[in-house]
């Protein structure tokens, strides 16, 4: 199963991947963490495609 990865130097903390994801990514001082690779709703693609600095990466 491929897992989101975050490139914390692109990310800017805006809050909508945890917001889309939140089973996935928790935001932690304006950085957002990924807690399990497991979305049940939109396998991330939501997250990554809203993302406004590309920064996930699915791997
Ligand atoms: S959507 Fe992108 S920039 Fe916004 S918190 Fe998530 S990883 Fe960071």
């Amino acid at each position: 199963m491929p897992t989101p990865v975050v490139d914390m130097d692109l990310c800017i903390g805006c809050g909508s991947c945890s917001e889309l994801c939140p089973e996935v990514f928790e935001l932690r001082d304006e950085k957002a963490y990924v807690i399990s690779n497991k979305c049940d709703t939109c396998d991330c693609d939501e997250a990554m495609n809203t993302c406004p600095t590309e920064a996930i990466k699915m791997e």
